[in-house]
């Protein structure tokens, strides 16, 4: 076991549902899950569970009429308490060796990995993902407990100071506090275990409070936390409307920091409250804020055009678009526009709106009634604005929230459709005179977050690595699908803090730096004073 877990990290493989004994095992895992749904969920905090009788019900997105499960909203004084109990617990899990936080995380990607199809069918029904999406969402999760179990590792072993002579100089990582960790329901495992895993194994104690779109994968995943040895207090579940506790745990003075990823009006408000000093409060908090995006993919007219479309296409629809990283605008080079917009219309033309729990289904319903009607209007607003309908357009919701995947040609950079984050099945299709233009209206966005650009010259691909202002850019590859490790994620200007999620930076924002300085005095060796002590 020791030995497995200091083997060099590698990505969890996917799933593939082609194969009859995978699909089996998927078809049980959805039928489980169906056994479980309308089940009522506590409060937990600090260990106890807690019933305020004032439920919030989380819905089936592709049958609304179906209820996942209902969970007890934790009111103002509830949201308060969670924070302080996390910071009674953080004086003892901070003194805990990394070493055994570590291996809880080594133990709960070993469960996650055991039950995997089980979390998966969740998000199904939750949110709505496929079998494929679900799958790669369950393998994140996975890789982020193993990637930061070993970046803990690697932190908490002796870290390069210059010496000098007379001194012994020593850095070590100390957690910070009691961290608020408020994730999106898009990714409701991977984004959330990623996000409490990061504050947990780095020593600091946590308050959860879930997207009300996915409570249920999250409380899934807390009960996990408490299977695999996770002391009572570490963390504390708690659900509740952002609008309604999402203030409260932000303020309160014990809080030290906020882990937040969600839209940018959201984590504007939580950066601009966390700058302010509660009564008592003796630190600066931290905020680790990862916003939303208005990706672009750039098609120059010297590149193979069907790669091209079939990337566009898979960016832009997969989880029905509703990915930070999703290409919402494809900037193309006038020269090879009409030929462009036909494979990407045909290729979008040819994906199936349906079930979730069809293993045929390329994309389902969008998350809530809300985001239907938000995605509604901008189709509409799209063609107001001068951009043609090429495919898609229709919307039904009459058994779930279903959107066509749409694709707007012609926009006109500037435009509603062109700057502001849609977040559902919408791609905006802009034409450009050569590939200057191309990069100037990628980058004329407040976002900075995934971008692509399919060229076959390299002095283009050279200028797009200098100028495409993106956090992640991908040159000759789809917008989406970054990998733990391999891409750390996070995004540039209005996208963010760029945190770089699953990359070797990230823990060092759940820590701080603590140095020891200790004069060497001769003839009182290291030896001798562990020897008196
Ligand atoms: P959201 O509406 O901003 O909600 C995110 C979280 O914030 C939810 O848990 C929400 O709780 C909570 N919240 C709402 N109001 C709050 C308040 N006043 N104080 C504290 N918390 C509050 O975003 P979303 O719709 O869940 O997620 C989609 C967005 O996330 C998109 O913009 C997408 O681009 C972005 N995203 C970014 C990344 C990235 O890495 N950059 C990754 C994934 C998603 P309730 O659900 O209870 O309202």
């Amino acid at each position: 076991m020791q030995q497995m877990q200091q083997d060099e990290f590698r990505n969890e493989s996917f799933t593939d549902f082609g194969k009859e004994e995978n699909a089996r095992a998927m078809r049980e895992a959805v039928e489980r899950v169906k056994g479980e749904l309308g089940r009522e969920y506590p409060l937990v905090i600090g260990g106890e569970r807690i019933k305020t009788g004032n439920l919030l019900e989380s819905l089936n997105p592709s049958k609304k009429t179906e209820v996942v499960g209902r969970f007890h909203k934790a009111n103002e004084e509830l949201a308060r308490s969670a924070v302080e109990r996390a910071q009674e617990t953080f004086k003892t899990w901070r003194n805990t060796p990394p070493e055994e936080r570590a291996a809880l995380l080594f133990r709960v990607a070993q469960m996650l990995r055991e039950r995997r199809h089980y979390f998966s069918a969740w998000m199904v029904h939750e949110v709505a993902k496929t079998w494929a999406e679900a799958d790669g969402d369950t393998a994140e999760a996975i890789d982020f407990c193993e990637f930061y179990a070993r970046e803990m590792l690697r932190y908490a072993g002796p870290q390069p100071i210059v010496k000098i002579e007379g001194e012994e100089n020593r850095l070590e990582y100390i957690p910070l506090g009691v961290g608020v960790v408020i994730p999106p329901w898009n990714f409701p495992l991977a984004i959330m275990a990623g996000m409490t895993v990061a504050s947990v194994v780095t020593g600091n104690t946590v308050v959860l409070k879930p997207s009300s779109d996915a409570p249920a994968i999250a409380y899934k995943f807390f009960e996990l936390l408490e299977e695999a040895g996770m002391p009572p207090g570490v963390v504390n579940f708690m659900v509740g409307a952002g609008s309604e506790v999402g203030d409260v745990i932000v303020d309160h003075p014990l809080t030290r920091y906020v882990a937040f990823t969600g839209s940018k009006e959201v984590g504007l408000r939580i950066n601009e409250r966390a700058a302010k000093v509660g009564k008592g409060q003796i630190w600066i908090k931290r905020v680790v804020a990862e916003m939303g995006g208005k990706d672009a993919i750039v098609v120059d007219s010297d590149t193979d055009l069907d790669e091209a479309a079939t990337g566009v296409v898979q960016s832009a629809f997969g989880f029905q678009g509703q990915k930070c990283s999703a290409c919402s605008r494809a900037i193309i080079h006038q020269d090879v526009y009409e030929p462009m917009l036909e494979r990407i219309v045909e290729r979008t033309e040819r994906l199936k709106l349906g079930d979730p729990n069809d293993p045929s289904t390329s994309l389902s319903a969008v998350i809530n009634q809300k985001a239907f009607k938000t995605i509604g209007q901008y189709i509409e607003w799209g063609q107001e604005d001068g951009g043609r309908l090429v495919a898609g357009g229709g919307t039904d919701g009459e058994q779930g929230f279903f959107i066509e995947p749409t694709v707007i040609a012609d926009v006109k950079p500037g435009s509603r459709v062109e700057q502001e984050e849609i977040f559902g099945p919408v791609l905006a299709v802009i034409r450009a005179k050569d590939f200057d233009e191309a990069l100037e209206i990628a980058n004329d966005t407040e976002y900075g977050l995934t971008g692509a650009v399919y060229t076959n010259d390299p002095a283009k691909l050279e200028r797009a690595r200098r100028e495409f202002h993106a956090g992640n850019l991908y040159l000759n590859r789809k917008c989406t699908g970054a990998l733990v490790g391999v891409h750390p994620f996070g995004g540039f200007n209005m996208s963010g803090t760029d945190s770089k999620a699953g990359g070797r930076d990230y823990l060092g924002l759940f820590m701080q730096a603590k140095v020891v300085s200790e004069k060497i005095r001769p003839g009182y060796n290291e030896k001798e004073k562990r020897e008196a002590v």
